[in-house]
């Protein structure tokens, strides 16, 4: 693919944060942005130059938006994929594909151990009926996970003996029961892959959860994850040249006595990587840009020894003069206008 002259429209599938940030990455490069949303409440739409607000289900609308776009993305991985079928598909960064594999936690894990990667032990529970079993198959301690849209920690239940397992319901799209790890630290590794296959990742950050949603991320990361991260990249690269993939790709593993443990993979920009803005050469969302696009990708270089960046969450995010009163702190605000409990609200990162 040539690159795509500046002044060309990307689209966005997503209105979120991401999606704002995206846009914010790609305006630096002489780019327009146009989001695809269902939701009037777009964070993306406040910085991009065009907005359509429709159901991911109207394909005349889908059609009509593509059509004002040079090359189209995601900020979102629940993006229902069915309606993008009649969409010139050399238009997707990434294609589908991602998308249905990252949308199925059972999908999902059956792809990265064909591509050689280890999730924890795992079985599906699409019926009630199977889940005692699954549970005494797999082991408890574990945790039940809707298969489809869970995101933050939502959708999941934690088992802690056997006997739990009554009176959960399964839903209609199925569960997957896995075991609980135990891990010394989380770690994620984000890469971005350009047109021509070739592939950067940026250095791995700890990521620490509080109550399933993401809090904090810090460089450097702990030895035991300097120790696996070459088994994880070789997977992440894996995963992204077996999908075709194009842009940055996020994959998240636990750091075990026994290596890396795969967590869950994002086809997209990613949490963990949003220190990247101001604590590496190029953050991930440019080169996302940049990737899909058709450009040349940018260092991933860390430029500092020591970068932290913490999740604002809920209603603590909205006091800017006194997360201001550090006067090295990076505030990034995303615009919401509710700020709800357990909602991301912004971030803060911290370099040197
Ligand atoms: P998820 O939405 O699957 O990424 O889960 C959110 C967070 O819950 C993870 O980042 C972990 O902190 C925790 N978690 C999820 N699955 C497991 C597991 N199998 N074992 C231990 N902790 C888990």
């Amino acid at each position: 693919m040539t690159a795509l002259p500046p002044g060309s429209t990307i689209g966005i599938l997503g209105g979120g944060q991401l999606g704002r940030m995206l846009a914010v990455a790609a305006a630096q490069l002489g780019y327009r942005c146009h989001i695809y949303a269902p939701e009037q409440d777009s964070v993306a739409a406040e910085v991009a130059a065009k907005f359509t607000c429709a159901p991911w289900h109207d394909q005349d609308a889908l059609i009509e938006f593509s059509r004002d776009c040079a090359v189209i993305t995601y900020e979102f991985e629940n993006v229902p994929v069915a309606p993008l079928a009649r969409l010139p598909q050399a238009m997707l960064a990434p294609g589908t594909r991602a998308l249905e594999v990252a949308q199925d936690r059972v999908r999902e894990k059956r792809f990265i151990e064909e591509v050689g990667g280890r999730p924890a032990p795992y079985l599906p529970v699409d019926h009630d009926s199977e889940l005692a079993g699954a549970i005494a198959r797999v082991g408890a301690p574990g945790i039940l996970k809707t298969r489809r849209d869970g995101y933050d920690g939502k959708g999941q239940w934690s088992i802690k003996q056997d006997h739990e397992a009554q009176g959960i319901r399964i839903p209609q799209s199925g569960c997957v029961y896995e075991e609980r790890v135990r891990f010394e630290c989380e770690f994620s590794v984000v890469l971005v892959r350009g047109r021509g296959g070739e592939i950067r990742f940026w250095d791995s950050t700890r990521n620490t959860h509080e109550d399933g949603i993401l809090a904090h991320t810090e460089l450097p990361a702990p030895a035991i994850v300097g120790s696996q991260v070459e088994e994880a990249r070789a997977l992440a690269g894996k995963v992204a040249s077996a999908l075709g993939y194009v842009g940055v790709l996020t994959l998240e593993f636990f750091a075990t006595a026994n290596g890396p443990v795969f967590n869950e993979m994002a086809p997209r920009v990613h949490n963990s990587g949003h220190w990247t803005i101001e604590g590496a050469v190029t953050s991930q969302f440019e080169n996302h840009i940049r990737a899909i696009c058709g450009l040349p990708l940018g260092s991933t270089e860390r430029m500092a020894e020591r970068v932290v960046m913490d999740n604002l969450i809920g209603e603590v995010a909205l006091d800017l003069v006194g997360h201001l009163s550090d006067d090295r702190a990076h505030v990034h605000l995303y615009g919401k206008s509710e700020a709800r409990a357990g909602r991301k609200m912004g971030h803060i990162t911290r370099v040197g």
